[in-house]
């Protein structure tokens, strides 16, 4: 028999196999991320300088050039409960659409986050804690990383607000129910408890918010209280480097029936499960063992990578964090409301910006409406609803394996489906009813949005 049926349609890691080490791709990267920026001085900040923002561990994984780093003896039995996580055979996605292509999917969604956030959620909760930190603030988007936030933030013991983007806390009610069952306290954000809320409220008493300005009120409460530390979801170095256990575990997984692949598909927001899955395959590139392409997938109405300039700018609405090189279409920028919220960020990682800057990944951007099509395809056919955002993943991945079918290639095309969509069925009878509308980005919006770049 071929690979084309014999192997399992779920391939499970044994638990001792669960990785020991992060691993981090800056140490092996040709061309590693431009230092951050002081945000008012502008000049490089160092691990000390980051210290005024996240406790040392944290700030030391942040700009770390070690290769690999030991996860702590309490995260990974935090991880045993839901770790190794399956890696899937789309037997079902393959046969709909009669593609020569293997397809495989790596799926986080199997624990009460929903998605892979809390494998940075325990570290950095744990890291946290034993700096002896008394409280937590974050942001969230579309829900997933303040509940997971909320789930380690309560294991350890740890009280935590969570600045919530307005109009998905008004799309998604179950997650901030969700979120307050873990014991953490939502604020819908723009809020008027912060400086950097009442100032956008003042400007636009609508405004359904951003992960940008959800930054910066989480960072600013966090910073007006004592003891009490912010923790940040995507885009930083040592989110990308917990999410190294996706790819690590997917080639263990992969090895295990002998195959490669020749496409490593993820979504990208901020950058973390894409840069987390892709991490091993990258390496593997470099080293020269392989060639695998490596694809990230954005949405249309905010195209960072595609569309974006790759620039110092900074992270959050108010200019508070620190300055980061990466491809950004300008901190003043709110995207336009789609169903992906965890995809609404202006910037991108600075590991995924350099890479891509590097030409060592590819991008592309796609609109909703084609994004919900295949997250339907994947539903009907493998049985599991995706997150919106994930299913950008699944698009690309069915474009490939549709091109193979045209070129009569046996290609092995594995993505990573972040997460589950069982919160976002408001966005899906939305796409049903025919109301996703294709939020268009056009040339104004960048030009005003790269207005806001600041001068480095
Ligand atoms: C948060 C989230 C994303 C986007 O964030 P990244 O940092 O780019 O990974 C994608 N998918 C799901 C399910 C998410 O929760």
């Amino acid at each position: 028999m071929s690979k084309k049926d014999t192997i399992p349609v779920r391939v499970f890691l044994p638990e001792e196999k669960n990785p020991k080490f992060y691993y981090n791709l800056m140490a092996d990267m040709p061309n590693r991320p431009a230092p951050y920026l002081h945000p008012a001085t502008k000049q490089p900040v160092g691990v000390s300088d980051l210290m005024g923002v996240f406790v040392k561990d944290l700030a030391e994984q942040e700009l770390s050039s070690e290769r690999y780093i030991e996860i702590p003896k309490e995260v990974q039995e935090y991880y045993r409960m839901y770790r190794p996580s399956p890696l899937h055979r789309a037997y079902q996605l393959e046969k709909a659409l009669d593609t020569p292509a293997r397809i495989y999917y790596k799926y986080e969604g199997q624990n009460t986050s929903g998605s892979h956030k809390l494998n940075s959620a325990i570290p950095q909760v744990f890291y946290n804690k034993i700096a002896g930190v008394k409280s937590l603030t974050t942001e969230t988007g579309a829900g997933q990383w303040g509940t997971a936030v909320a789930i380690a933030a309560n294991f350890f013991g740890l009280p935590l607000d969570v600045f919530m983007v307005k109009c998905s806390a008004q799309q998604k009610p179950h997650r901030k129910a969700v979120i307050e069952t873990y014991g953490a306290n939502v604020v819908p954000s723009p809020s008027n408890i912060t400086e950097s809320g009442r100032k956008i409220l003042s400007e636009d008493p609508e405004c359904g918010g951003s992960l940008g300005i959800a930054i910066s009120e989480a960072m600013e409460a966090a910073m007006g209280r004592e003891n009490t530390r912010y923790v940040l979801g995507s885009v930083l170095n040592h989110v990308i480097l917990h999410q190294s256990i996706i790819g690590q575990e997917a080639m263990e997984q992969l090895q295990m029936v002998d195959e490669y692949p020749d496409i490593v598909i993820g979504c990208a927001g901020g950058g973390s499960n894409l840069g987390g899955m892709i991490a091993p395959f990258v390496r593997e590139n470099l080293a020269g063992r392989a060639s695998s392409r490596i694809i990230a997938v954005e949405p249309s109405a905010c195209p960072s990578l595609t569309r974006g300039v790759f620039a110092y700018d900074y992270a959050d609405a108010a200019c508070i964090c620190p300055i980061a090189k990466m491809y950004t279409l300008g901190h003043g920028f709110v995207p336009a409301s789609i169903h992906a919220g965890g995809l609404r960020y202006h910037g991108m990682s600075p590991i995924v910006s350099q890479l891509y800057n590097d030409k060592l990944i590819e991008a592309r951007s796609e609109p909703q409406t084609r994004v919900f099509e295949a997250g339907m395809l994947f539903a009907k056919t493998e049985a599991l609803l995706p997150a919106p955002e994930s299913a950008h993943a699944i698009l690309a991945a069915i474009d490939e394996a549709k091109r193979c079918k045209e070129t009569g290639e046996e290609k092995v095309i594995v993505f990573l489906l972040s997460g589950h969509g069982y919160f976002d069925l408001g966005a899906y009878q939305n796409y049903m009813s025919g109301n996703a509308v294709d939020a268009q980005y056009s040339d104004e919006m960048l030009k005003s949005g790269l207005d806001s770049l600041p001068a480095a």
